[in-house]
């Protein structure tokens, strides 16, 4: 079995296997290394993508996706629902599939793949090389590499070996839980989005079809505000209440980093992509195209730097530099709004969906929900202003 490689990328999820693909493009010998027995399984997700964001990496065959939305409700403490319809944009994927037909792109441009197999420990030699060691079946195998790029998501221990501050504040990261349900009552046609301290402190509640009268609920709440409650009582008293007779099918559970994208996502030899670089939307906690998007670009910077014979931090910084210019701008102010959005009261949240709603739907725009919800705060506004540059 060979035993040496330009690049191993360590995790499969959507950043991983993107980073494996496009740095295989590139012409780079690349070793993918999974610790789970098959890609996308289980699925800690709640599997709502943009569709036109994902043109770019793939074409949105039908059974990559569950369902494709009218639009999203986001729905007020005092039960208004403020309805955005956006026709054709959003989707619900299919993980299970869509991470495999990833997995399957990295293979079809060259990515060695291997299942099973747990990274264990990552080392620097005098040489400029690392030397991972993998545990496979009880057996321990090491492979030699120029670059790691560790996708080993939220609980990203890589980074950390490789001496990357990755430590959240639990303000900035969210306890996710999520169960499948079945009930006819689950609108298959749009996401529902509820806000406020009763349903979800400091985050939101979702509700997304599956199709067939399958749903994917979840919460997302910020770790610092679930005073003494956990994320599961607050998704039973939702259940208990809108769907009492639901049953659950699955249940799911996971962190969700809604940080502002790591400091230094780069050293010598080594990237950091996806949620193990803290990439996801802070305001949504959406991180499968971000995850792609890092994990292309940092492929791309990657197997050219191998070319070059410059694997150094400074080469690889082409990498952060090419994240904050396409995504980071956006990135730090969607940090801004969940910031704003999560001190908001519940009064002030129906405030908000009053105004809203009022307006005809084609003025409701995600720009203006955020702008609105913020309108009582000119100094979030001002800094969003200048992000956004007016
Ligand atoms: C409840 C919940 C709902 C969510 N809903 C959405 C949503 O609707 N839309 C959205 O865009 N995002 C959503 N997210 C976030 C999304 O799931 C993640 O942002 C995305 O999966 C990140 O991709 P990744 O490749 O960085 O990491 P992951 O998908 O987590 O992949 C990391 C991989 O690394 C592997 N790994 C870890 N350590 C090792 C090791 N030592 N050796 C080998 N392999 C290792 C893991 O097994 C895993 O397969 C949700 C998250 C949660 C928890």
């Amino acid at each position: 079995m060979k035993t040496d490689f330009e690049i191993v990328v360590i995790g499969g999820g959507p950043a991983g296997t993107t980073a494996a693909r496009f740095a295989c493009i590139g012409g780079a010998e690349v070793l993918l290394v999974e610790r789970r027995r098959e890609f996308g399984v289980p699925t800690r997700c709640a599997e709502g993508v943009g569709e036109t964001s994902l043109a770019e990496f793939l074409k949105p065959d039908p059974s990559l996706i569950s369902r494709r939305l009218k639009g999203a409700r986001l729905i007020s403490p005092d039960g208004t629902a403020v309805e955005l319809t956006v026709e054709g944009s959003g989707l619900i994927l299919e993980r299970k599939i869509f991470d495999r037909k990833l997995a399957e792109l990295a293979g079809e441009a060259g990515t060695e793949i291997r299942l099973n197999s747990q990274v264990t420990s990552i080392e620097r030699a005098g040489d400029h090389r690392w030397r991972t060691k993998i545990s496979q079946n009880g057996t321990e195998k090491k492979v030699t590499s120029r670059i790691i790029i560790a996708a080993d998501g939220v609980e990203s221990r890589v980074g950390r070996w490789a001496g990357f501050k990755t430590a959240l504040s639990l303000h900035n990261i969210e306890s996710g839980l999520q169960y499948q349900i079945y009930d006819e009552s689950v609108d298959q046609n749009f996401s529902e989005l509820y806000f406020g301290e009763e349903v979800a402190p400091g985050g939101y509640l979702w509700c997304f079809p599956k199709g067939e009268g399958v749903g994917s609920v979840g919460v997302g709440l910020a770790a610092d505000r679930l005073k003494g409650k956990t994320a599961r009582s607050f998704l039973d008293d939702f259940l208990h209440e809108k769907f009492p007779n639901a049953r659950i099918i699955s249940m799911v559970a996971g962190g969700i980093p809604v940080s502002v994208t790591l400091k230094e996502i780069v050293g010598d030899g080594i990237m950091l992509v996806g949620d193990a670089a803290r990439q996801v939307n802070p305001m949504t906690g959406a991180g499968i195209l971000n995850g792609m998007i890092a994990g292309k670009l940092a492929g791309e910077v990657a197997a050219s730097a191998i070319k070059q014979g410059d694997t150094s931090k400074e080469r690889l910084q082409e990498y952060h530099k090419l994240w904050h210019q396409r995504v980071g701008k956006i990135h730090r102010a969607y940090y801004i709004i969940k910031e704003g959005v999560i001190k908001l009261s519940d009064d002030s949240l129906n405030r908000v969906a009053h105004l809203l709603s009022d307006l005809p739907p084609e003025k409701r725009t995600i720009k203006r929900v955020f702008f609105t919800a913020l309108s009582r705060d000119p100094r979030l506004l001002l800094e969003l202003r200048h992000i956004f540059g007016r």
